[in-house]
């Protein structure tokens, strides 16, 4: 259920309806607008029907939400979008941002020199694996702990914050001491566990879409984080599996308008992974800044011959400014800005 406050309620009265949604055993998920406070009633419908808040001081309305996602139903905020910021930089609403790096952390030089060069070049935040997802359990696995370090270390020299991927559990204390969102990938979109545990940490979470996921799924995995209390969740459109053989996988260009149709949260592209082939990432990197996405996570390599991981798909390093500048000008089209400090 969700809980349509008047314009005009006080604060005591937005904690009593708080107090009475959490006394029959349901959650309250206050959502503070600018103009009014929604708060979401997540729990079993019937207890909280049975609260009788319509009437209550301070209620305007009381509305069922119809879809199995709730939280991060389009229906909880209204025409209101989240607008997530991470030190400074801003995802979501009219703002468009530039996740760049490599796929793995290699070395501290191929590191170092990524997170310059993409510095340089605009991006807002710095993306690169310390845990490696890979399809066969002989290739590099990444770095791990290491790996962390020379992230945090590619941090204090360029200020970029780090996007960097949550694997497994175990890790995640070394995880959250370095990353400024964590990326939970394809492959463990419906890891529930890992969800909640990434949603417990209180960090934003780039939620990867499932190889074969559906749009329901991806928001159905989105709730598992936001029912923990964390409302930083980006989406992520990665490409999915489909019959075409001729790329690494079909992205999914309808998925943007149709999940911001659906969802309040930022909706970003990953053009990388869904190719698999740089030729085609300028390409869709235009089509996704047009169609309206937030943000553009993207691989890039200063040597990609020589990367250890995803190199045929990387952006070579001393290219990402024109990329950036090309991309940005369509983002413009759309009413978006480039957020970077
Ligand atoms: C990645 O971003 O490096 C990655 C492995 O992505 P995905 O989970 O989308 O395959
Ligand atoms: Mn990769």
């Amino acid at each position: 259920m969700m809980i349509v406050m008047k314009s005009t309620a006080t604060e005591d009265e937005i904690q009593a309806v708080i107090e009475r949604i959490e006394s029959c055993g349901a959650r309250a998920h206050p959502s503070r607008g600018e103009e009014v406070t929604v708060i979401g009633a997540v729990g079993d419908r019937e207890h909280v029907a049975r609260l009788g808040l319509q009437g209550a001081p301070g209620v305007e309305q009381v509305v069922p939400i119809l879809k199995p996602y709730k939280l991060s139903s389009r229906q909880l905020k209204g025409d209101e979008r989240t607008v997530i910021e991470i030190e400074g930089r801003r995802i979501g609403g009219e703002h468009f941002s530039l996740i760049a790096g490599p796929c793995t952390v290699e070395s501290r030089d191929q590191v170092l020199t990524a997170a310059r060069l993409v510095a340089a070049g605009g991006a807002s935040l710095f993306r690169g694996g310390a845990y490696k997802p890979r399809s066969s359990p002989y290739s590099f696995q990444g770095l791990g702990q290491e790996g962390l370090r020379l992230l945090a270390e590619a941090k204090a020299e360029t200020g970029l914050p780090i996007v960097t991927e949550l694997m497994d559990a175990r890790d995640v204390e070394a995880v959250v001491e370095v990353a400024d969102v964590i990326q939970l990938g394809a492959r463990n979109m419906q890891n529930y566990a890992l969800l909640a545990e990434a949603g417990r940490t209180g960090i934003p979470v780039l939620l990867k879409r499932g190889l074969s996921a559906t749009l329901e799924e991806l928001l159905m995995a989105a709730e598992y984080i936001l029912k923990e209390g964390n409302e930083r969740v980006i989406l992520c459109e990665r490409g999915i599996r489909t019959f075409e053989t001729a790329t690494r996988f079909t992205l999914d260009i309808m998925a943007v308008p149709v999940l911001k149709q659906l969802s309040h949260l930022p909706v970003v592209v990953d053009p990388s992974h869904a190719a698999g082939r740089r030729d085609l990432v300028l390409p869709l990197s235009l089509a996704a800044a047009g169609a309206g996405a937030d943000g553009i996570i993207v691989e890039v390599h200063h040597d990609p011959d020589a990367a250890i991981c995803d190199g045929p798909q990387a952006v070579p390093a001393d290219e990402f400014a024109a990329y950036v500048d090309q991309v940005t000008r369509v983002a413009e089209v759309v009413g978006k800005q480039l957020s970077a400090v």
